[in-house]
C-alpha cells in the first residue's frame, strides 16, 4: 500500500529519507502544502515566497507533473486526505520551527490514535538538536565547544541516501490545486533581476556546489570575506528549502578535497554549515529567539523608534557607501553578502540604535535565503543581544570595514553608481572628500548621494553609553 509523503522544507528527490523510505516500500502520494496555519511571523516573506513557487514548479517536474499541491491548515487537510483515501501511511522529514515542531507533534498523536503508520526522519541538519548536549545535560551556548565537541568528536553526519529508482507515484487530480492556487508569486513584478540570477529547485543546487567545489572550498577561508569576489557557495536558498542536504555538501565537499578534512579553507566552510546547525540549535532549545532578546538584560533597553532613519536604511540611502549598497544588493538581488549582513546590521542596531527586530524583519521579507533560525540568531549575535554574541563594544566602523574588504571600493560602486568616480581614498567615506575631489567625480552630497545619517564617531559613543547602561541593569 502506498505512503503519502508530506514534502516540507525537503524539495528535492536525493538524499531525501523520507521519500527513500516510502519509495522502497511500494508507490507514493507526494504532497506539498502551504501551511496557513503557520504563526504570522512564520509566514514567509515576499522573496522567499518567490523562491517556493519556482522550487515547487522544479520539484513537480522532476515528479512528471504529480506533486499534489494544497493551500489551508495542513493538520487538518492531512487527516482529512488520509482518512478520505484510507491511507495507512505517512512520512515526512522533520522541520525545526517552534510551530513546525508543535503541529507535527500533534499531528503524529492525532495520526497514530488512527491507526496511521507515522514515520518521521532527519534531513536538514546534520545532528539533531537534542542530541548535543553539555555534560551537565545543558544545551551548548557557545558556538565553538558546540561544534568541536559537542558535534564533530562525537558523530559523523549521516551518509546520504540516494533517490529512489523507479519511483512509482499514486496522483489523485481532485486533491492537487496546481501549484498557482497557492498564490505565491508577488503581484508587483519586482522579481525580474533575481530570476536571472538564480535557478531555485535540486538541478541549481546541484550545479551552485559543483561550481564550487573543489577550488572554491579550498580558497574559502582567503576570500569570503571580499563581497566583490563572489566566493562563497551561495547555497544558503537552497539549503534553506531543502534541495541539497547538509549531508549532500558536507561529503561532497570531504571527497572534492581528497578526504583531506585538514584542509583550512574546507575546515572553514564546513564550520559555516556548523554555523547554519547552531542557529537551528539555539532555535530549538530557545524558542523565543525570533522575538525576544537571548539576553533578559536587553528587554528592558530603549531602542531610538525612528522611521525616517529605518526607511533611509532600508531602500539604501544611509550615505555610508558600504552599508547602501549592502541594502541594494538585497533589494535587487535578494541576498547581500554575509560581511556586508554584518555591517549594514551593525548600523542599523549600533549607530541608528533601532531594534534589531525591525531589521530582522526587512531581511525576512527582502532574502530568498531567509530562514527563522539563522536570521534571528545573526541578527542578535550583531546585536550582541544572543548567545554568543559579538561583544557590545564591538561596533563595526563601516568605513574601515569598506576599506579592507571592498579595497577599491568595485563592490560599491556596483550598487551605487552615483559614486563610480570617486577615487579609492574617498569611496568608503565621501563626505571627507576635499570640495575639488567630488566635483571631480560628480558627487554632490544631499543632492546625486545623501549626506551620512548619523556622524559615525558620535553615534559610536551614543551606542557604547546606552548599551554600558543596559549591561549595568540587574
Ligand atoms: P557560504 O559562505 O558559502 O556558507 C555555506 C552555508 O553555511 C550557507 O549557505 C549557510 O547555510 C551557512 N552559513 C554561513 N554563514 C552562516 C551564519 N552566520 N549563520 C548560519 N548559517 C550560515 N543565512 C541564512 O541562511 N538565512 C538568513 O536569513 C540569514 N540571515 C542573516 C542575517 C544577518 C544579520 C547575518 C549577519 C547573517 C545572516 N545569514 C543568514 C548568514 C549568512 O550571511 C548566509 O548564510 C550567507 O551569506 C549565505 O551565503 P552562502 O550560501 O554563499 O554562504
Amino acid at each position: 500500500d502506498s505512503t503519502l509523503v508530506w514534502f516540507r522544507q525537503d524539495l528535492r528527490l536525493r538524499d531525501n529519507p523520507a521519500l527513500a523510505f516510502a519509495a522502497k516500500l511500494d508507490s507514493v502520494i507526494p504532497v506539498f502544502i502551504f501551511d496557513t496555519a503557520c504563526p504570522e511571523h512564520c509566514v514567509p516573506g515576499g522573496a522567499s515566497k518567490w523562491w517556493l513557487h519556482q522550487s515547487l514548479n522544479a520539484l513537480n517536474d522532476s515528479l512528471d507533473n504529480q506533486l499534489h499541491c494544497i493551500k489551508g491548515d495542513a493538520s487538518k487537510l492531512l487527516i482529512g486526505l488520509m482518512q478520505k483515501h484510507d491511507i495507512k501511511r505517512i512520512a515526512w522529514n522533520r522541520a525545526y520551527e517552534p510551530w513546525q515542531i508543535k503541529r507535527d507533534t500533534q499531528l503524529k498523536q492525532t495520526l497514530v490514535a488512527a491507526g496511521i503508520e507515522v514515520q518521521s526522519f532527519n534531513s536538514h541538519l546534520l545532528w539533531e538538536p537534542w542530541q548535543v548536549l553539555k555534560k551537565d545535560q545543558t544545551p551548548y551556548k557557545v558556538f565553538t565547544p558546540y561544534y568541536r565537541r559537542g558535534c564533530l568528536s562525537k558523530s559523523s553526519p549521516r551518509m546520504p541516501v540516494a533517490a529512489p529508482k523507479d519511483l512509482q507515484i499514486e496522483y489523485y487530480s481532485e486533491i492537487d490545486n496546481g501549484i498557482d492556487s497557492l498564490e505565491l508569486m508577488p503581484e508587483i513584478s519586482w522579481h525580474s533581476t533575481i530570476q536571472t540570477m538564480w535557478t531555485p529547485g535540486e538541478k541549481g543546487a546541484a550545479q551552485h556546489l559543483s561550481e564550487f567545489l573543489p577550488d572554491g572550498a579550498k580558497e574559502y577561508k582567503n576570500k569570503r570575506d571580499f563581497p566583490e569576489l563572489g566566493a562563497t557557495s551561495k547555497l544558503s536558498p537552497h539549503l534553506h528549502f531543502g534541495e541539497i542536504s547538509p549531508n549532500q555538501i558536507w561529503y561532497a565537499g570531504i571527497n572534492a578535497l581528497n578526504g583531506n578534512t585538514e584542509d583550512i579553507g574546507l575546515d572553514c566552510y564546513l564550520s559555516e554549515l556548523g554555523w547554519r546547525e547552531f542557529s537551528h540549535y539555539l532555535l530549538f532549545h530557545f524558542p523565543h529567539i525570533p522575538q525576544k532578546n537571548f539576553s533578559p538584560k536587553f528587554e528592558h533597553f530603549i531602542w531610538r523608534n525612528d522611521e525616517d532613519s529605518l526607511k533611509a536604511w532600508q531602500l539604501g540611502q544611509t550615505g555610508i557607501p558600504i552599508v547602501d549598497a549592502g541594502m541594494r544588493e538585497l533589494w535587487q538581488t535578494g541576498t547581500m553578502h554575509n560581511r556586508v549582513r554584518m555591517v549594514v546590521a551593525s548600523f542599523l542596531v549600533k549607530n541608528l540604535l533601532i531594534d534589531w527586530r525591525k531589521g530582522e524583519r526587512w531581511f525576512w521579507d527582502c532574502l530568498l535565503d531567509a530562514d527563522l533560525a539563522a536570521n534571528s540568531a545573526s541578527w542578535q549575535w550583531v546585536a550582541g543581544t544572543g548567545a554568543d554574541a559579538s561583544p557590545y563594544f564591538r561596533i563595526f566602523n563601516p568605513v574601515t570595514q569598506g576599506q579592507r574588504f571592498d579595497v577599491h571600493g568595485d563592490y560599491v560602486k556596483r550598487y551605487c553608481p552615483e559614486l563610480s568616480k570617486m577615487p579609492d581614498k574617498f569611496i568608503h567615506n565621501p563626505w571627507d572628500a576635499p570640495q575639488n575631489i567630488l566635483d571631480y567625480a560628480g558627487v554632490k552630497l544631499g543632492d546625486n548621494y545623501p549626506k551620512p545619517l548619523v556622524d559615525l564617531k558620535a553615534s559610536r559613543l551614543r551606542a557604547l553609553d546606552a548599551l554600558a547602561q543596559s549591561k549595568q541593569q540587574p
